[in-house]
């Protein structure tokens, strides 16, 4: 237990060359551009290797050109022609499609930022991971779908991972400064999303633009919706246990709705350790940027004063189901977060696609859950069988979207 946390925090030196060599995988998406902004602001210490996108070739061609990337790849094999109509005579290599994406992965970089959204991240940033140094993880999807296979990779790789997502990043942060068995407790911060105080019945006819209008965080479409149905923070929880080897038992979360304190650390002598910043993945993304030092951000300082008040409630476990189905998960392991992810995945299409209303969204993987009692049996030694059952449960979940439309 706790090997992985140990190999977060001690066991590998960052390079101390520069320029550093940077890929984003996801770069035209809310990580990317994110990532993008603090690399532009020292243009000097970056050298960019690699920007993928998924469809948008207009948006990746301005930032390869921006950002002087040697090589850029759409993962849509139809928007190749945009992308190299775009980038002609600039010099900046272009691909496009699956194995094109895989190389961009796998050119040598001392860091890749890994925000794919989706299982569709998952062979793209096991390539990063496998040519070594340093791993920037916003796509917790890799995590929640294959954690054993994708952590055993790192290990092996001799790769050291830094998450990216903010309660994880904060969780690394307070963590490194305490002993494995002295950590009794920790606790994910959610802010509850846009729905937290709406009864079941207005969550009901919630419209996919409401669902849209997080509070605090502007972030890509479907990490936005999992916030609002708290799956994301059951993803989080999966996250977190495969980041840190830490049992269920010692995983919590709180609804704080500032979104200040990111993560709680409770240790054996009645101590509470906590990371807070204002609401902003620059903060995080720096962090990984810089580590093991501390970089300038361009984010507001926080100011308790101007706050005045944080508050914190225990989640809605009813109106918020999502949260209960995610911890079953990690109770069952194996195949079973494969499932979930697939079936989350589907959902929020379907919801956002005007298919299935908000509620249904836990309901039908729920019910994708409880119809998958074949595949939670599967045996998956490698990403391929991870794929495999990813995709038997994305057909289930489509075969039983019907009775929830
Ligand atoms: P996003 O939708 O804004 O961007 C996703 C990126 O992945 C885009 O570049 C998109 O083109 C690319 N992409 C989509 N499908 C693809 C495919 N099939 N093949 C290759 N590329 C594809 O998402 P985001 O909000 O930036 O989130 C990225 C990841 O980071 C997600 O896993 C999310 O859960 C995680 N995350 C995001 C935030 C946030 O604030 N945005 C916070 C914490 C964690
Ligand atoms: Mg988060």
């Amino acid at each position: 237990m706790f090997s992985s946390l140990t190999s977060l925090t001690v066991e590998i030196e960052t390079p101390a060359v520069r320029p550093r060599r940077i890929s984003v995988l996801g770069a035209t998406g809310s990580i990317g551009e994110s990532t993008l902004d603090l690399i532009g602001r020292d243009p000097s210490a970056y050298r960019v290797v690699a920007l993928t996108g998924g469809h948008n070739a207009a948006r990746l061609a301005e930032l390869a050109i921006l950002h002087r990337a040697e090589l850029a790849v759409i993962a849509d094999p139809d928007a190749y022609a945009t992308l190299r109509a775009a980038l002609a005579g600039t010099g900046i290599e272009v691909g496009a499609g699956e194995e094109a994406l895989l190389e961009a992965a796998s050119r040598p970089a001392d860091w890749v930022m890994a925000a794919i959204v989706g299982a569709a991240g998952l062979k793209p940033t096991l390539v990063a991971v496998r040519q070594g140094g340093l791993t920037a993880l916003a796509n917790k999807e890799c995590l929640v779908s294959a954690g054993d296979i994708f952590m055993a990779e790192v290990a092996r790789a001799k790769t050291t991972l830094l998450p990216v997502d903010s309660e994880h990043s904060a969780a690394m942060q307070v963590m490194a400064g305490c002993r494995p068995e002295r950590i009794e407790r920790v606790c994910l911060t959610a802010s509850g999303g846009p729905f937290r105080c709406w009864s079941l019945d207005q969550m009901r006819a919630a419209r996919p633009e409401q669902a849209l209008n997080h509070p605090n965080w502007s972030m890509g479409q479907k990490v936005t919706i999992d916030s609002a149905t708290l799956m994301n923070k059951g993803l989080e929880l999966l996250e977190a246990h495969h980041l840190f080897s830490l049992p269920a038992a010692k995983l919590d979360v709180v609804i704080h709705p500032q979104s200040i304190v990111h993560c709680l650390v409770h240790l054996s002598d009645g101590s509470v350790l906590a990371q807070m910043s204002c609401p902003d993945m620059r903060t995080p993304i720096a962090y990984s940027l810089a580590w093991p030092e501390r970089m300038a951000a361009p984010t507001k300082r926080l100011d308790l004063t101007e706050l005045g008040t944080l508050t914190f409630e225990a989640p809605n476990v009813e109106r918020f189901p999502a949260l209960r189905l995610a911890r079953d998960v990690l109770a069952t392991g194996g195949s079973a977060g494969t499932v979930l992810n697939a079936a989350n995945e589907v959902a929020v299409e379907a919801f956002l696609g005007r298919k299935i209303g908000f509620l249904a969204i836990a309901r039908l993987v729920e019910a994708t859950l409880e119809a998958s009692v074949d595949l939670l049996g599967l045996d998956r030694r490698s990403v391929e069988d991870v794929l495999a059952i990813d995709a038997a449960g994305r057909a289930l979940t489509r075969s039983l979207l019907a009775r929830f439309a």
